[in-house]
């Protein structure tokens, strides 16, 4: 392989000795807009959609981009002109699709614990299906079904227990996550929504968790999934569509996860195999679209030898990048523009006054103050759950399409921050 070339990230490579991102030099982004600065690769996100689309050629199939993963307007619009739908879950959420021009036919809501609110706005929108997670959440949507004068399309979320083999933070079809309708209590709960007025069965749905690195979990999902089908037909109640959930996991550190086309080869075997190849599909990926279509460029500030560690404080923080914070996870930090020389080890960490405020643990880098970095894998889960926390601005976001570079969002002022807020007259 060309050593310029990033593993897992084709478009990011060096050109002599400077990052490029498709045709666009980083630290000329970082000049130009300051830092930090999450920067994303429209061409990345449409390989990612295309692994897919090239799994499914021939199929009925819908791909909901889980946009929780990035919700800015600039990484929606990209997809929704590429024809997805979106997975959502909040009413929030729903106006972002709306406001990136996305198509509501082509929403489904997910989540345990949607408002009454939510449910009104999104009847109203008229969504394609409400992924439903217990028995009293299909009680009150019909109730608001009715009001509405709608009947609301619905899906009901099982929990297939199977376990995902990841962080335990990210696994989501387990017995004991919040998540979904038990397996063994499926067919009562799908009795109940085809009994009640305002619902219409449309489908079945399951999400077994996130970063998921190897095959056998969702075959299995696939399955216990395809068992209960059997069982809730035979039952006298149509199902529809198969809605398989997303979670895919990306290389962030040599990860191997299966390449989606890979994947949905395999499964689309053992799909055939059960006699359901000719159901209409859904999935809802999230991660595997746009994580490894993204980075967050920062500078660094100062080098800190300590006793025990050497720290290099660079001015992204936890509030931009919480993922090492919140599940311990590794993100690679590379140069800019790579110095000759030897490395020295550091932890990387930023501003914010917090010691679970670190990017990186013992990395080899060789750095000054004022060099700018990239932090690897960085466009999902990211900016999405980025937070003002210390009174931080939240990171512009710049994406790039071939040579040009599109300001997304500007970055977030202090004026911005205190808008909502007043004082006590
Ligand atoms: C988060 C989520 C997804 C997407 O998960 P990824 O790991 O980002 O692909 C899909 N479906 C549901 C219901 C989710 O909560």
């Amino acid at each position: 392989m060309n050593p310029a070339l990033l593993p897992g990230r084709p478009h990011f490579a060096y050109r002599g000795n400077r990052l490029f991102v498709e045709d666009v030099c980083l630290a000329d982004l970082a000049k130009e807009h300051g830092t930090p600065l999450f920067v994303y690769s429209k061409a990345s996100m449409l390989a990612a959609l295309a692994a897919y689309q090239r799994g499914f050629a021939g199929r009925n199939v819908r791909i909901c981009y889980a946009m929780k993963a990035n919700s800015s307007l600039g990484v929606l619009q990209v997809f929704a002109r590429a024809g997805c739908g979106f997975d959502i879950v909040s009413g929030g959420e729903l106006r972002r699709v709306l406001a990136a021009g996305g198509d509501a036919s082509k929403v489904i809501f997910s989540g345990v614990g949607k408002t009454r609110e939510e449910m009104r706005q999104a009847l109203a929108a008229g969504i394609g299906c409400f992924n439903v997670e217990s028995e009293a959440e299909l009680e009150v949507l019909s109730e608001m079904a009715m009001l509405s004068g709608a009947t609301a399309a619905v899906s009901v979320r099982v929990n297939p227990n199977v376990d995902p083999k990841t962080h335990p933070y990210i696994s989501t079809g387990l017995k004991g996550n919040k998540f979904g309708v038990a397996h063994e209590r499926a067919l009562q709960t799908y009795r109940r929504a085809a009994a009640l007025p305002g619902l219409r069965v449309v489908g079945i749905d399951c999400h077994i968790g996130s970063q998921i690195t190897e095959e056998t979990p969702y075959l299995d999902a696939m399955d216990r999934i395809l068992d209960l089908v059997d069982v809730i037909e035979a039952a006298g109640i149509p199902i529809g569509h198969i809605d398989f959930g997303g979670g895919l996991g990306i290389d962030y550190n040599g990860d191997t996860p299966p390449e989606a086309d890979a994947l949905w080869t395999r499964l689309l075997a053992r799909l055939d195999a059960r006699g359901y190849g000719g159901r209409p599909l859904m999935i809802e990926p999230g991660r595997s679209l746009v994580g490894n279509a993204g980075v967050c460029l920062t500078e660094v500030l100062y080098l800190k030898p300590g006793e025990l560690k050497n720290f290099c404080i660079i001015d992204a923080a936890m509030n931009d990048l919480p993922r090492p914070a919140m599940y311990q996870a590794f993100h690679q930090i590379v140069p800019l523009q790579p110095r000759e020389g030897e490395a020295a080890t550091f932890d990387v960490v930023g501003p914010v006054c917090e010691s679970g405020d670190w990017i990186g643990r013992d990395r080899a880098l060789n750095v000054a103050s004022g060099d700018l970095l990239a932090v690897l894998s960085a466009g999902a889960y990211c900016m999405s759950m980025a937070s003002n926390y210390n009174t931080r601005g939240r990171p512009a976001e710049v994406l790039v399409d071939g040579a040009s570079a599109h300001l997304i969002r500007r970055r977030e002022t202090a004026e911005d921050q205190m808008r909502a807020e007043s004082l006590v007259r």
